[in-house]
């Protein structure tokens, strides 16, 4: 009874080694699941670097929340799942009784855990799921004929999608997107899907900035050109959802100029912790009657809308798969991830 798998496992700050960890044990209300493919993100990087503070110093974790599998074994007393099932698995577990979880926002819930964050995650080639999870409703079948590196991709598609919902993306609206990393290209498939009239992108990088057409974009602006832009399709009028997916003060400053009036404006990307201040004319939102939110991770309501929509194959997040690497290379994985052209990077075990 000392079966041994392959983990990438996080040690410390710059610490993380692929190493052999003994297989995790189940209980009779938990389920195994094998993992296929587990993609890295930009929260996986942060954790890395120790910028986490679910990792504090001396946690000995392995991290990967964005997870697709096939169930290898199923406790004695869990019912609705069975072994050979593929599944998506929505990392976020709340307590289940706090006002968030009932109101069925367990991202926003103060005592959460989180499968790669809080618990043991899926960079392994197996993943155990707690019976919280079971029991929430996380574990959800999926389509096997989807490619399985996209379907990783479900859990922050269902964070794009949580921030499109803040802002009713409907259709006919000008929707700016800033940022065209891996979650702004998201942003961008998803206005589309739900009918603007035109997707405007907007990103700093001449690369990221290029293939944004590739991803539903009808137009892409450097920074510093975004303002015409928007007021050319627009005759004027200002963009009626601008949605920042970069980390960056000047776009969210900026994102009230360029809202029409009665405009939405979804602050998707958080800013650094140390500097988390901008400077905003008040007196734009009031008068142009602005609506401004700010969505942050998922709950596993958004998750179960986002796969619906992945399963439907409506989306295909599959171009946003720029490279697969096996598990024994998580390291040089990483530091894939960590180059700003890339999109995503997956894990296979
Ligand atoms: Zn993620
Ligand atoms: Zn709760």
């Amino acid at each position: 009874m000392n079966e041994t798998m392959l983990a990438a496992v996080y040690h410390g700050p710059d610490d993380l080694r692929v190493e052999a960890v003994p297989l995790p044990a189940i209980s009779a209300e938990e389920i195994l699941v094998k993992v296929v493919n587990s993609s890295i993100c930009g929260t996986d990087l942060r954790i890395l670097h120790g910028g986490h503070r679910k990792y504090p110093s001396g946690t000995v974790r392995i991290p990967g929340h964005e997870v697709v599998g096939d169930i290898a074994a199923v406790g004695a007393q869990v019912r609705g799942l069975s072994v050979g099932q593929r599944v998506f698995v929505a990392p976020n577990m709340g307590c289940g009784n706090c006002r968030q979880c009932v109101s069925g926002n367990n991202n926003l819930c103060a005592n959460y855990d989180a499968i790669g964050i809080t618990i043991d995650g899926a960079f392994a080639e197996y993943l155990r799921i707690p019976s919280a999870a079971i029991l929430q409703g996380n574990v959800m079948p999926l389509d096997p004929g989807i490619d399985p590196a996209a379907a990783a991709l479900v859990e922050p598609f269902a964070c794009v999608l949580r921030g499109q919902n803040a802002v009713g993306v409907q259709v006919g609206d000008i929707v700016v997107v800033v940022g065209a990393g891996p979650i702004g290209v998201m942003h961008m498939q998803l206005a589309r899907l739900r009918g603007a009239s035109c997707v405007i992108a907007s990103e700093m990088i001449p690369e990221r900035r290029a293939q944004t057409q590739h991803f539903g974009a009808d137009l892409a602006a450097a920074p510093e050109e975004l303002h015409e832009v928007v007021n050319k399709v627009s005759r004027g009028e200002g963009a009626d959802v601008v949605i920042v997916a970069a980390p960056a003060h000047k776009a969210q400053e900026s994102a009230v100029q360029i809202a029409a009036i009665g405009g939405r404006i979804n602050f998707f990307g958080g800013l650094p912790k140390d500097r988390p201040t901008i400077n905003v004319d008040s007196n734009v939102i009031h008068y142009k009657e602005l609506i401004v939110t700010g969505t942050t991770a998922c709950s596993t309501n958004d998750c179960r809308q986002a796969a619906a929509i992945v399963n439907s194959g409506r989306i295909d997040l599959s171009p946003l798969v720029s490279a697969r690497y096996p598990l024994r290379d998580a390291v040089q994985a990483f530091a894939m991830a960590e180059d700003r052209k890339s999109l995503k990077v997956v894990l296979q075990p």
